[in-house]
């Protein structure tokens, strides 16, 4: 049977420096789930599907075949056989995603392509549903969460590390509203499992997030 630990949480906790992290020390395979959201969004926009023309998303997301490969121990996220995962960390990608994660027939696509890897492969998953609904027996389950303020800042020096434009109160705006739609949309809305360990990394170092998220999956 393969080992399966389940991170979730809102956008900007730093599941994916942590996961990424955990999955190396315990030689796990990290899958981002957030990225398959993102590369059907990316398609969607590639289409010119509006946010709000959800039998569009229903109808256009069954011609989005996405598939994951790992080089030199990287995911990569291959939209109909061309690789996408460089245009998927943008603000209007991020912001599709969770426009169009709604949609019931673009989760049923990608929980069973999760399940499938997970069943496969050793897993550190991160996503919103992953504890509650994607392994639903995962062997450890964490919730990572920070405060909207750390979020925003951490995302603002990212961009301004990449000299992309940043404004800190759109950020958060952003945060706030994406935070809102993942925690109160019909089908599989972000909330903690009931057997989900909560870990605020809000005035941790990525170390000790990374640490206490590892003592929980060795004990
Ligand atoms: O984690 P990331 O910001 O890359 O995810 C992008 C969007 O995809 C999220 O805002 C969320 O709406 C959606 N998502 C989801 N379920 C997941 C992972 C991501 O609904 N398991």
């Amino acid at each position: 049977m393969s080992k399966n630990i389940a991170i979730d949480g809102p956008a900007g906790a730093g599941k994916s420096t942590i996961a990424r992290k955990v999955a190396r020390e315990l030689g796990y395979i990290y899958v981002d789930t957030g990225a398959m959201y993102r590369a059907m969004a990316y398609f969607m926009i590639q289409r010119g599907v509006l946010a709000s023309q959800s039998d569009q998303i229903s109808r256009i997301c069954k011609e989005a075949d996405i598939t994951i490969r790992y080089e030199a121990g990287e995911q990569q996220v291959y939209l109909n056989g061309q690789n996408v995962t460089a245009y998927l960390r943008t603000e209007e990608v991020g912001n599709m995603a969770s426009a169009s994660s709604v949609n019931g027939d673009v989760r049923q696509k990608l929980v069973e392509l999760q399940q499938k890897l997970a069943a496969r492969e050793d897993v550190v998953m991160d996503g919103r549903d992953i504890g509650t609904v994607v392994l639903p027996h995962a062997d450890h389950k964490i919730y990572l969460t920070a405060s909207v303020a750390v979020r925003a800042k951490r995302r603002f020096d990212e961009l301004c590390a990449k000299g992309e434009p940043a404004d800190l109160a759109q950020i958060a705006k952003d945060i706030e509203e994406r935070d809102h739609r993942d925690m109160t949309r019909e089908i599989s809305p972000l909330k903690q499992a009931d057997d989900a360990i909560l870990v605020d990394s809000s005035d941790m170092t990525i170390e000790e997030v990374t640490e206490k998220i590892l003592s929980i999956c060795r004990s």
